[in-house]
């Protein structure tokens, strides 16, 4: 498979190939991809017909076996290729018209029980009494109508249907296992379930089998994380050596104008010295210059030394404005 291959496409080929083996789970993964995917054809009297559309080629061929399997159907296999506007190919399996059609929709939870035509609103409790059932219903539906965002990006795994009872029924049967969360919205004519937890998207993947999937989502997660520590750990350490630096320019500042006016050599001699190696050391953090000190001396000390300098600079800058204004007014 390609690197282009969006990650969607890859887990959805991969279940593709996943066939169930018990005959309840066989029906539910059938009735779900019916479900999402097919369209019922209405003919003369009780006469129905069936088609199912995919972009999958994998996923038409399961399509194909499950109804053999499930009603010994044979299903018409047709390619249609769209070049124009969409590059994609569809696969297209019909079922022929035919009498037994409408008991086949009733078994698979597409028509309701009794009724000639109507359309069942959710799922069918049948479908998905078993927890087994239940994940192969998931998986079919994620076949279906499902897709998933790369890893690398923002989470989001969702199961979109233009029936809202469908939406909210299959919300509540994710729901049902505590490792999950899905929630429906509203997208112009379709509803959306959806997932934007990377845990919750993680569990999914699990229950419906998509082990290849579930691997490089966790590995994409795991890269992303670590590199988003990185990241914060970088800018954190830059925040800090920016307030280092910008302590230094203000104490290089307070030194330069204590030397323009009072003179170095004329303040306290532990003052001066340190003066004096932080204006050769702009750099270096106030452990670093304690170090550098004759005899050394610990931060607290170099801090305290600092905070005089700072004093001082202050007390010249209060009396220099103070002439200023004296002068002003004397003008
Ligand atoms: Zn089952």
């Amino acid at each position: 498979m390609s690197e282009k291959t969006s990650f969607s496409v890859q887990t959805k080929d991969e279940l593709a190939r996943i066939y169930p083996e018990k005959p309840c789970c066989r029906l539910a993964e059938l009735a779900a991809m019916v479900r999402l995917d097919g369209t019922v054809t209405l003919g003369t009297g009780s006469k129905m017909g069936l088609f199912v559309t995919t972009e999958y080629s994998a996923a038409a061929r399961k399509v194909y076996r499950l109804l053999k399997d499930c009603f010994n159907i044979e299903g018409e296999i047709t390619i249609k290729r769209q070049t124009r506007l969409k590059r994609h190919t569809l696969y297209n399996i019909r079922v022929p018209m035919g009498d037994n059609v409408p008991d086949v929709l009733r078994q698979l939870g597409i028509l309701a029980e009794g009724s000639s035509r109507a359309i069942m609103p959710g799922i069918k409790k049948d479908l998905i009494r078993t927890q087994c059932c239940r994940r192969c219903y998931l998986r079919g539906a994620f076949l279906g109508g499902g897709s998933i965002s790369s890893p690398d990006g923002n989470y989001h795994l969702e199961i979109i249907t233009s029936h809202e009872r469908l939406a909210t029924s299959l919300a509540s049967l994710i729901n049902r296992f505590p490792e999950m969360l899905a929630k429906v919205s509203r997208r112009k004519q379709w509803y959306v379930v959806y997932m934007k937890d990377s845990e919750h998207i993680a569990a999914f993947l699990t229950v419906i089998g998509a082990h290849r999937a579930l691997l490089e989502f966790e590995n994409t997660k795991i890269m992303k994380d670590m590199k988003n520590q990185v990241n914060r750990l970088v800018n954190c350490e830059t925040a800090n050596l920016s307030k280092t630096v910008d302590a230094a320019m203000r104490q290089i500042e307070n030194i330069q104008l204590i030397e323009e006016t009072l003179g170095l050599n004329n303040i306290s001699p532990p003052l001066a010295d340190l003066a004096r190696l932080r204006a050769e050391n702009p750099e270096i953090n106030l452990k670093e210059l304690g170090e550098l000190m004759q005899p050394p001396i610990g931060k607290s000390g170099v801090n305290h030394r600092m905070r005089k300098l700072e004093e001082l600079a202050a007390e010249i800058r209060r009396r220099s404005l103070a002439s200023q204004e004296e002068i002003k007014l004397a003008k």
